[in-house]
């Protein structure tokens, strides 16, 4: 039998959904299988908006990907027409020694990005919805601002259709396995081959990537939708920056401006303070006891912010134990399999530039950009091959 495909991407997501797009663009006959429908909201990249910056506290490595991240998602909203990012600028605010302003300092500096440093009072005055505490400063940054996630992956989307993908959704892959030298797909009703495997699993990386042997903690995280106690007008993105504040305890709130005009309201969200589960056992509602300590934390903080409840929603993160992401050749099946997941609650705002090293990785076998940080071998002992679930 011969291949079907060139390559076939699992999981048309974020990553997926980038990668779709960045194949077909270099001519490679792309089969993408997703489980859900198109743009759906039961994995990680829905909610209506991402936060995007370049001053990035987790590491300076990060710092080439964001500024390529950028130039593709110009591109993007070019090429489609659709809005897609916000670049409302960005305050990360907390005690100088805290991670959100050390770490965002340190990558400022060593890649020479454009930032400001104010102190409390001058926060304080230009941005008049903030409350920080006397010993809290900020980082301020022009260019953080927000991306919209249900855009994004429709443009991919709708570029990958364009330059031929097959993109199959509602048929999930029930398992796949190295075959001759490529390898071999199963859905309910069907078996694909194809020379190479791209595999964007999201949180099902547990059950798709076994061999893999990295450990993954998926969580359940919450965002919150407010309007604001005096209205939302102090709130839009002309006068309201997005913003990630560290507080005394090394806890992280971050949100966003007002972005669904006069009648919506703003979002907000604890970064990194999930609860373990499972896509299938994920609990969707959100209690009155989580609305009411969102809005006991904003309080001191953006005290006009938390007014009015609106809406709430759950997402999931796939952490790994350093929090850096997953991104190479699967070290079991190097030849044919390429992987992009454990994204930490943070991988949005790389979604274009991941595609484009994904579709690097399955049509040349490596790529130009720097992705040492996450190779899967620093977490995990020697791969196993085998048939994967
Ligand atoms: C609440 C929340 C807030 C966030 N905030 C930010 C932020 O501000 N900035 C930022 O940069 N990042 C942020 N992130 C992280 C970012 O959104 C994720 O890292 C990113 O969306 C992950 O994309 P993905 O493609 O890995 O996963 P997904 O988009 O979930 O895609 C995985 C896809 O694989 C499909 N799939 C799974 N199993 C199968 C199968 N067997 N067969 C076929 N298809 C399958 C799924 O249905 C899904 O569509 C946030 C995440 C959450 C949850």
């Amino acid at each position: 039998m011969s291949p079907t495909h060139d390559v076939i991407v699992i999981g048309l997501g974020g990553m997926g959904s980038a990668a779709a797009h960045h194949l077909s663009a270099r001519g490679a006959r792309v089969l993408g299988l997703e489980k859900f429908g198109p743009v759906h909201d039961r994995g990680s990249s829905h909610g209506g908006s991402r936060i995007t910056r370049q001053s990035y506290f987790e590491d300076p490595a990060y710092v080439p990907l964001l500024l390529r991240a950028y130039e593709l998602y110009e591109d993007l909203e070019r090429a489609t027409g659709r809005d897609i990012a916000l670049l409302c600028g960005g305050v990360m605010v907390g005690r100088p020694d805290s991670w959100t302003v050390s770490g965002s300092l340190r990558s400022a500096r060593a890649w020479d990005l454009p930032h400001e440093m104010l102190d409390a009072r001058e926060i304080r005055r230009r941005f008049p919805t903030l409350a920080p505490a006397d010993d809290e400063v900020a980082l301020y940054e022009a260019r953080a601002g927000l991306l919209r996630p249900e855009n994004t992956v429709a443009a991919h989307l709708q570029l990958a259709t364009r330059q031929g993908a097959d993109l199959h959704f509602e048929e999930p892959v029930t398992r796949w396995e190295p075959y001759r030298d490529g390898v071999r797909v199963h859905t309910a009703d069907h078996t694909y081959t194809a020379g190479q495997l791209v595999i964007c699993p999201g949180a099902w990386a547990p059950r798709l990537l076994t061999d893999l042997a990295v450990p993954f903690t998926v969580e359940r995280q919450v965002m919150y939708w407010f309007r604001p106690r005096n209205g939302v007008h102090p709130f839009l993105p002309d006068r309201q920056p997005i913003y990630v504040w560290e507080d005394a305890t090394g806890v992280q709130v971050y949100g966003f401006p007002a972005i669904d005009g006069p009648g919506g309201g703003a979002k907000v969200a604890f970064f990194r303070k999930g609860r373990p589960t499972t896509p299938e056992t994920i609990d969707r509602t959100v209690h009155d006891d989580e609305v009411t300590a969102m809005a006991d934390h904003m309080s001191t903080r953006i005290p006009d912010l938390p007014g009015t409840f609106l809406k709430a929603a759950t997402c999931m993160y796939t952490t790994t134990a350093d929090e850096h992401f997953v991104i190479a050749r699967h070290p079991a099946h190097p030849g044919s399999v390429t992987v992009a997941c454990g994204f930490s609650g943070h991988g949005f705002k790389f979604v274009p530039v991941v595609g484009e090293i994904l579709a690097d990785l399955a049509l040349t076998g490596t790529t130009a950009h720097p992705i040492g940080l996450f190779d899967p071998t620093r977490l995990t002992a020697a791969p196993t091959g085998g048939a994967h679930a």
